[in-house]
This record gives structure tokens, C-alpha cells and sequence, in this order.
């Protein structure tokens, strides 16, 4: 049987448009998150949320003046 709040903490998981982000310099939604879960490598590179550090705080979803920064509706559920 698959927990409940294990599927309600994955759901609430942003994730980054590529149609929508326009590589900021610098990025406000990585900014914003206080635990470092969005990652970018290069500065010219879109910014990613590393899913298995986020918590779901959602700090980071208003931050992004382009809504490109978004929580995903349907998640995969894993085992
Ligand atoms: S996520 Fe938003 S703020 Fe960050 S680089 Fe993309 S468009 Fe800019
Ligand atoms: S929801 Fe919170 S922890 Fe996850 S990426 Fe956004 S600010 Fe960071």
C-alpha cells in the first residue's frame, strides 16, 4: 500500500518550465530556496530543482516573475 504522505510530499515538488524560464541572471526561485534544491551547474544553463532534495515549502513558486517555476499536478508514484 503506498503512504499517503509520501505521495502528498512528492506532488508538492516544483518543477522549471523550459518554455517559460528565461535563464535569469541571476535565477530568484534559486535564490529564494534556503535549501539549495535548485541547481544550476553553468550560468547560462536553466536552473533545475534537485526533487530529492526539496520540501515542499514552496518558497520558491512566487519568486519566478516569468510563472515559470510551477508545482507538477500528476507525480510518478514509486514503489
Ligand atoms: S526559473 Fe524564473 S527566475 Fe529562474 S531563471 Fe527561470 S525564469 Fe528566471
Ligand atoms: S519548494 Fe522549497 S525546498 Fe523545494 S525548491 Fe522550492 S523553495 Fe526549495
Amino acid at each position: 500500500m503506498m503512504p499517503i504522505v509520501k505521495h502528498i510530499v512528492q506532488s508538492a515538488v516544483p518543477a522549471i518550465s523550459r518554455v517559460l524560464c528565461r535563464r535569469c541572471q541571476p535565477c530568484e526561485a534559486l535564490l529564494a530556496c534556503e535549501h539549495k534544491t535548485i541547481i544550476r551547474i553553468e550560468p547560462e544553463d536553466m536552473p533545475w530543482v534537485d526533487a530529492s532534495r526539496c520540501f515542499g515549502c514552496r518558497a520558491c513558486l512566487a519568486t519566478c516573475r516569468y510563472g515559470a517555476v510551477h508545482i507538477v499536478k500528476e507525480c510518478p508514484q514509486k514503489g
